[in-house]
């Protein structure tokens, strides 16, 4: 590719709208341009970049026996009401009416549609197993879009569903993607690790995320120092304190109410009654699809909106607005409470097993001290509502867990029969009888994997991509576009490169030294070969990797095979 007739329109600036380095570099080195929040345009160098994401993706799915299919992004609102999933997807799904007053949405996922096919196409256990995947353009509404192609409202995922007959053999459909996950993320160069993940609202029994090991990730990882348990921080397990062999807790104190003006914030009530946040009990009104609840978590945990969401089974929740819970609490917020509130109450498993608890007492300007479940009050329910913390042991075997930093790129499901029943996708086993077909779907964000490649490896000057990421695998720079001999050099690389199979830029353009390297950096294209005036005259080049810093100086006769060899080293280190 001639830079001078191509199209990369890079920035010196950095874009004042961007917040993450992903988006900052893709947009300074022309690969992605803004249409509106959350859609964008792949330029042609950010389009490689994608393509090449999907050669990787859809060579491994092949591999491991799916079969690409393209299925349409506009979906008829009767099969996500047939789901149950019309209303409980909430405001992510985007919704519309065509002419004919005929609802639709636009696909945020599959699992509908695919299913729909199933039902229609597969009667039989001799059809199965089978899996279908495609590379297409999802819609989500998300609340808040950013970071660039990381959290875009349109992007582009490769999203696969499996149909089995029997469990054994759904297991064997998940592992298969399982392995070709990993594949995938290793042949892109990446650093990163499976992890447990409860599967929120697509549904199912059993799902892993793929993440992208990065500091700058909005997704933490729990893991175990000891077992290899590891989980989202969002879907971490917290186990109920053991009861067995506790210390017996302290005496009860009386229950009382404390006049507390103005206090509204734990911190402001642990200071102004000197007890810690772990003696507080937080009560957080929400409402769940209209209907106010309240979850109740110890003050110094966080309460898990996911966790409460699964738990309630609602489609939406959100913190309730003052007015409904000055309605329900009888008091300004600040001031909730459990005792008293006739709302449903959901309590963390911590705060069940709290003694002389301080909580607000649905009353202005008051708290109660010296509450105790059991004698005052009885939580109803309790459930694992909050996020897991550092003091944490691991769910699985009780040892110290650590907490890291990492992007999910990908998403494997067991779906069990949840849309099969519901949507009624049944086949006749071998006995003649008939049973639901046993599913499963994988997922994996295109465009977020180049953003997350470019997050995990990038310097002051730019991306530093890995070789089959990246928008070019060589960049050649002319420094002389008007010395003959320069040219002549150039050209004749060019020539030998692209011959040889090498994906190659050509800086070509009447422009700065400076410029060009600049440029070359910003790109990350990991093998730079440069041609000035200087070496020409000695009859060398200088070959340069995007990841160090010294630079080899090499014989032009020699520079074509020097340069496959290191890309093919590169690629080599990924094995
Ligand atoms: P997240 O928790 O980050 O919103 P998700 O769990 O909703 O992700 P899935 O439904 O599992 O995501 O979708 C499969 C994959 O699609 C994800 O692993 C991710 O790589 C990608 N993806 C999801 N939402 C977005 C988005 N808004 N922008 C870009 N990629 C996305
Ligand atoms: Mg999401």
């Amino acid at each position: 590719m001639r830079y001078s007739t191509y199209f990369i329109p890079t920035h010196r600036e950095t874009p004042s709208e961007a917040e993450s380095v992903s988006h900052k570099l893709m947009l300074r080195a022309g690969m992605i341009r803004k249409l509106a929040a959350g859609i964008y345009t792949y330029l042609p160098a950010g389009l490689r970049s994608i393509r090449k994401v999907e050669a990787v993706v859809r060579e491994e799915m092949n591999r491991a026996g799916a079969v690409e299919v393209l299925m349409p992004s506009v979906q008829p609102a009767e099969l996500w009401q047939e789901s149950g999933r019309w209303e409980y997807y909430g405001r992510e799904l985007l919704r519309f009416t065509d002419r004919h007053d005929r609802q639709s949405c636009f696909g945020p996922t599959h699992e509908e549609v695919m299913t729909d096919l199933a039902r229609k196409e597969i009667h039989s256990y001799k059809q199965m197993p089978v899996n279908l995947y495609q590379i297409q353009t999802k819609f989500r509404d998300e609340i808040r879009p950013r970071f660039g192609l990381m959290r875009a409202r349109e992007f582009i995922m490769k999203d696969a569903y499996s149909f089995d007959k029997d469990d054994e053999g759904v297991n064997l459909s998940y592992e298969k993607m399982y392995d070709a996950y990993m594949r995938i993320f290793s042949r892109c160069g990446l650093r990163f690790r499976s992890v447990e993940a409860d599967s929120g609202p697509i549904g199912g029994s059993y799902s892993h995320e793929f993440m992208v090991l990065a500091e700058t990730g909005e997704d933490q990882i729990a893991s175990c120092t000891v077992c290899s348990y590891a989980a989202n921080l969002e879907r971490a397990k917290v186990n109920p304190p053991s009861e067995a062999g506790d210390v017996p807790g302290p005496e009860m104190d009386s229950l009382r109410y404390v006049e507390t003006p103005g206090v509204r914030t734990i911190e402001h009530l642990s200071a102004f009654l000197s007890v810690g946040p772990e003696a507080v009990v937080k009560t957080l009104i929400f409402t769940a699809d209209g209907v106010p609840v309240a979850a109740l978590v110890r003050g110094d945990h966080e309460l898990n909106e996911v966790k409460l969401k699964n738990y309630l089974g609602a489609g939406e929740i959100q913190l309730a607005d003052p007015a409904v819970v000055a309605e329900v609490s009888g008091a300004p917020m600040g001031f909730a409470g459990p005792l008293g509130l006739s709302i449903r109450i959901v309590a963390d498993h911590a705060v069940g097993s709290m003694t002389n608890i301080v909580a607000g007492a649905n009353r202005e300007d008051f708290h109660v001290t010296g509450l105790n479940p059991g004698r005052d009050l009885t939580f109803q329910e309790c459930a694992d509502l909050r996020v897991i913390t550092p003091a944490d042991p691991c769910p699985r075997c009780g040892e110290p867990t650590a907490f890291s930093r990492g992007i999910e790129v990908g998403h494997i499901f067991k779906l069990g029969t949840k849309y099969s029943e519901s949507m009624k996708a049944f086949f006749l086993d071998e006995r003649g009888e008939e049973r639901p077909i046993i599913m499963g779907c994988y997922g994996i964000g295109i465009g977020r994997t180049v953003a997350a490649a470019i997050e995990q490896n990038h310097d002051d000057n730019g991306a530093v991509f890995p070789i089959p990421v990246a928008p070019f695998e060589v960049v050649l720079l002319a420094l002389q576009m008007h010395e003959p001999s320069v040219v002549e050099t150039a050209e004749d690389l060019y020539r030998g490169l692209a011959d040889s199979g090498l994906d190659v830029l050509f800086d070509d353009r009447d422009e700065r030294a400076g410029i060009k390297f600049n440029d070359a950096d910003l790109l990350g294209i990991p093998v730079r070969l440069t041609v000035g005036l200087r070496g020409v005259r000695q009859g060398t080049v200088e070959i340069k990797l995007r990841s160090e810093t010294q630079a080899a100086t090499v014989p032009v006769t020699e520079a074509v095979a020097f340069v496959k060899d290191k890309v093919k080293d590169l690629y080599d280190s990924l094995k």
